[in-house]
């Protein structure tokens, strides 16, 4: 039998997937299904958007585009950058990539080997780590603690770097906590990482508009001292609800532009290019509908909060981004694999377990926001039967 070489064997999955296909296959089957585990927006794109695209085949650009994306779309991400951090960046520096996931490959593959350790958040988005295995490289989780809000720790992270450390994988507002680490801890590490100048970062920023309570997102481009070995992942997938339509950008140092360039032409050729004007559309057209899934966003974040601490064993800090809360359920005697299952199977509720997060998520379930207040009311209201019920 032919198979595939051990390298494929070291790749991993993304539960969230997984979940939400059975959640299908249960719904198809008649089930009353409310699926909290989902990680992408409950919103429709903006019809600005949608209309941006169609106007391009209408047009007909219906062929291949520069392998980093257009000219149009490159300086559209230039100015958002400007208008969200305040600095200044060039087309030349931006690859458009399809999705923000194709970047995590770019990097982690162009920077791990065997014999290179890289750091990542655990928990956190669980391709980082799969996508390190793959490639040979060592991961090494740095941890996000509950008691720190599930933020970088500055002093933890520089701690856990060594000589064998290649990159350091930075996500803030996090995937799965809704973390969001401090401008004065990333001051921190930024200052730390000045005594390591052969760690290169890769700052995971595409959850950059999702905060809230007054709390601000930190862009590392903001820190010129570390450009020349800073890569940034941001997209169209979560700000303008565009998962499907596999749009992400990034922005590399002058080192690297041109491996991840040529990686672009041998892999994909480039993203196709209705979607690239969608993605000018995006940027440069009206952010309302931006603000009110924001809205909405905050405030679901708050009812999940409130609820869930209302449920015997569950204590639930307020996430301070993204659209994601993580709950501690280790005082309801249950581990969070067999909850989340028992709970989709038993309750008709999806969540993720923490486990699939990394090893630190043992004790947690990701719950997600993006569902309307009256699902995620009756959700929490079987989940809290389900712990009276059944022990
Ligand atoms: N980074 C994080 C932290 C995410 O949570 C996700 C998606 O869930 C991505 C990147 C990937 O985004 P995309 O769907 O654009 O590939």
């Amino acid at each position: 039998m032919i198979k595939p070489i051990a390298a494929f064997d070291r790749i991993g999955e993304e539960n969230a997937f997984a979940v939400l296909a059975r959640a299908t296959e249960l719904s198809d089957q008649g089930r009353d299904i409310i699926n909290l585990g989902i990680g992408q927006p409950d919103f429709k794109t903006p019809d600005h958007i949608v209309e941006a695209a169609i106007k391009a085949l209408r047009d007909g650009h219906h062929g291949y585009t520069p392998a980093n994306g257009l000219l149009a779309t490159r300086e559209a991400v230039c100015r958002r950058t400007l208008s969200t951090t305040g600095v200044e960046i060039s087309p030349d520096d931006v690859m458009i990539m399809p999705g923000g996931k194709p970047t995590m490959y770019a990097a982690i593959r162009m920077l791990g080997e065997a014999g290179a350790d890289i750091l990542y958040p655990d928990p956190g988005f669980p391709i980082y780590r799969s996508m390190i295995e793959h490639v040979g490289a060592r991961p090494v989780p740095v941890p996000m603690r509950e008691e720190n809000g599930f933020a970088f720790s500055a002093s933890e992270t520089l701690s856990l770097i060594t000589p064998e450390t290649r990159l350091l994988i930075l996500n803030s507002p996090a995937n799965p906590t809704g973390g969001v680490t401090p401008k004065s801890e990333i001051d921190a590490l930024v200052a730390g990482l000045a005594a390591h100048p052969h760690v290169a970062i890769l700052s995971d920023e595409i959850y950059d508009v999702m905060t809230y309570d007054g709390e601000r997102h930190t862009s590392l481009l903001g820190y010129p001292e570390i450009r020349d070995r800073l890569i940034v992942l941001n997209g169209w997938s979560k700000t303008w609800a565009m998962t499907g339509w596999r749009m992400g950008w990034s922005i590399w140092p002058e080192s690297l532009i041109g491996s991840v360039r040529k990686l672009a032409v041998n892999c994909w050729s480039c993203v196709n290019a209705p979607s690239q004007f969608a993605g000018i559309a995006a940027i440069d057209g009206p952010q309302d509908a931006v603000d009110k899934m924001l809205e909405a966003f905050d405030r679901r974040r708050r009812l999940v909060t409130e609820l869930l601490n209302g449920l015997p064993g569950v204590s639930c800090i307020v996430p301070k981004g993204a659209f994601y809360a993580f709950p501690n359920i280790s005082a309801t005697g249950w581990k969070a694999k067999p909850l989340a299952r028992a709970l989709l199977e038993e309750a008709g509720v999806a969540l993720i377990g923490g486990p699939d997060f990394g090893v630190l998520g043992e004790g947690y379930v990701r719950v997600s926001c993006a569902n309307s207040d009256e699902n995620i009311e009756k959700a929490i209201e079987r989940m809290g039967d389900f712990l009276e019920n059944r022990k």
